[in-house]
């Protein structure tokens, strides 16, 4: 396991930052960006299986490029914030979809949404050698052989830069400590038994299989 993975103490998890998937859940396109959190607990790694939460229906999947900060930093500007990075991950920012729409619904907050245990799935880590250009990289999903989303970070609303200098204004980011960048489109439910395959263009593939009611 990374070192990495050993030291993070929080999981940041960007919201909408694909403007045509803000569209197919009928959400607007937000004008500045949507923070929520992933405990560390939600993290697996291949070879653990996704399990779907107590009572959830609606599990979705959504494919994104995590940031894996390498140095402490806060109030860190966009122009300096690649020097914060350490690395990079492939994750799955596994949503229970009917829990969030209630919790929309109520003004609810989403953490047994998208916190619930099994929830991160990550890939190895990757270093920064590997990925270099992490704002027009390519990532694709997997269900079954099926392909259903298929995009690239150049088409996120705010690039990884401008996302490190603003979650740093409000949490201390620390080495270890990871941001989910967002999904594109083409989300949608998994159900025991499927299996999750995801990649980063070549530079990376991992593989998850959904297990029931956890
Ligand atoms: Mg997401």
């Amino acid at each position: 396991m990374s070192r990495y993975l050993q030291l993070c103490r929080k999981v940041i998890g960007i919201g909408r930052n694909y403007s045509e998937h803000a569209v197919e859940l009928g959400n607007a396109v937000p004008s500045k960006p949507i923070l929520f959190l992933k405990p560390p607990s939600s993290i697996i790694t291949e070879g653990q299986s996704i399990k779907i939460p107590f009572g959830c229906r609606k599990l979705h999947h959504e494919v994104e490029l995590a940031i894996v900060i390498g140095t402490k930093g806060k109030h860190i500007t966009e122009e300096s914030s690649m020097d914060y990075v350490g690395g990079y991950m492939l994750a799955l920012d596994m949503t229970a979809r009917d829990f969030q729409d209630e919790a929309k619904n109520k003004g609810h907050p989403w953490s047994l949404a998208k916190g619930f245990d099994t929830s991160c799935p990550v890939s190895r880590f990757l270093s920064k050698e590997e990925i270099l250009n992490p704002n027009s990289t390519g990532l694709w999903l997997k269900v079954n052989d099926q392909l259903r989303q298929e995009g690239n970070t150049k088409d996120m609303i705010f690039n990884i830069p401008y996302l490190i200098s603003y979650v740093s204004k409000f949490f201390t980011l620390e080495p270890g400590d990871m941001i989910l960048t967002g999904t594109p489109s083409g989300v949608g439910p998994v159900e025991k038994g499927d299996t999750i395959e995801a990649g980063l263009e070549d530079i990376v593939t991992m593989s998850f299989i959904i297990e029931g009611a956890n």
